[in-house]
């Protein structure tokens, strides 16, 4: 394999994109703005000086990295040639269905189409296509250039063969994959969620206050963030999205959203996104401040 297409140049396909870029893959990377193109490029340009500057990548390794992305506002044409596209469209399911349709219609037979989805069940997906055995789930963390996992998720219909492909290119890439069968929220979001939930629910009900719940989770389980804060990171739109996807999917009320993730959402309160969330999160300063509401 060495021509791999990209849908989606947000937070996740410029990291998929700078990371098969640097391991010599010829990359196209697709949007449907060309501006998000264009602020793709310059954040992995600028990812890729940091690590010129680390000193673990080399000055010439990095202009090689760029000529080996193309972009594209076209998929008919930014697809064109590639054995492998990999999905990290806005995690909509009308959106992703209607991708995969298109996508299956204008690759030949052989084209294994991916995705990063991080709730949407792959069998749903592949079900959209003709070649459900050769839909599969290629879940990166963020950011992705750092982060050493891929969740494999494999669909009802997914193939052994395709499978172990995937599993076999995510380790040329540096990653560690991990293969996981397609049920609500797969394994990372299934145990990842509900503890968020958990930890705003101990907010929700006085049990701490943020700091607190923050600090005992760093501190006692050595994680390296707090839920809290890492709600807000990953957006609380997004962690309330995905705990209804495993309430509906798995349809136990352990999973019900917590009205006080409900509540923040509706006013706004996205996380970093948004400017705060648990926390306040002001241009050009690292201190995490906890939001007026909860001090
Ligand atoms: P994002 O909003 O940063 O980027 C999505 C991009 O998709 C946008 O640039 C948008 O213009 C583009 N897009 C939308 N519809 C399109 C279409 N029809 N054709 C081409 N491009 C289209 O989103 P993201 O955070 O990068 O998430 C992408 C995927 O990765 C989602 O499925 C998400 O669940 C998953 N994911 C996200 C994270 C995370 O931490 N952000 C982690 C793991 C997986």
């Amino acid at each position: 394999m060495k021509n791999i297409a990209v849908i989606g140049s947000g937070t996740m396909g410029n990291g998929i994109a700078h990371v098969f870029a640097q391991c010599g893959y010829n990359v196209s990377l697709i949007d449907i703005s060309a501006d998000a193109l264009n602020k793709a490029i310059a954040t992995i340009s600028k990812n890729l000086d940091r690590q010129v500057a680390k000193g673990t990548l080399k000055e010439e390794d990095k202009v090689n990295t760029l000529k080996n992305i193309t972009t594209f506002t076209e998929m008919a044409k930014g697809v064109n040639g590639c054995e492998l596209v990999i999905e990290a469209a806005t995690e909509n399911p009308e959106i992703k269905f209607k991708l995969f349709r298109d996508l299956d219609a204008m690759c030949p037979e052989g084209v294994i189409l991916a995705s990063n989805t991080s709730s949407i069940s792959l069998t749903k997906i592949g079900a959209q296509t003709k070649r459900s055995d050769k839909v599969i789930g290629m879940h990166f963390m963020n950011p992705v250039p750092v982060m050493k996992l891929v969740e494999v998720i494999r669909g009802y219909n997914t193939s052994d063969e395709v499978t172990k492909t995937i599993m076999d290119l995510s380790k040329n890439l540096g990653k560690i994959p991990v293969e996981v069968n397609d049920y609500p929220g797969f394994v990372a979001n299934r145990i990842l969620m509900p503890m968020i939930n958990e930890a705003i629910y101990a907010l929700f009900e006085g049990v701490g206050g943020v700091e607190e719940i923050d600090t005992v989770m760093k501190l006692g389980m050595a994680h390296p963030m707090g839920p809290l804060q890492l709600a807000d990171f990953i957006g609380l739109d997004v962690c309330l999205y995905i705990m209804r996807v495993l309430h509906d999917g798995l349809g136990n009320p352990k999973y019900a959203p917590c009205p006080l993730l409900v509540n923040m959402v509706t006013a706004g309160k996205l996380g970093v996104k948004s400017g705060e969330g648990f926390y306040v999160y002001t241009a050009g300063s690292k201190d995490l401040v906890v939001a007026p509401s909860f001090r």
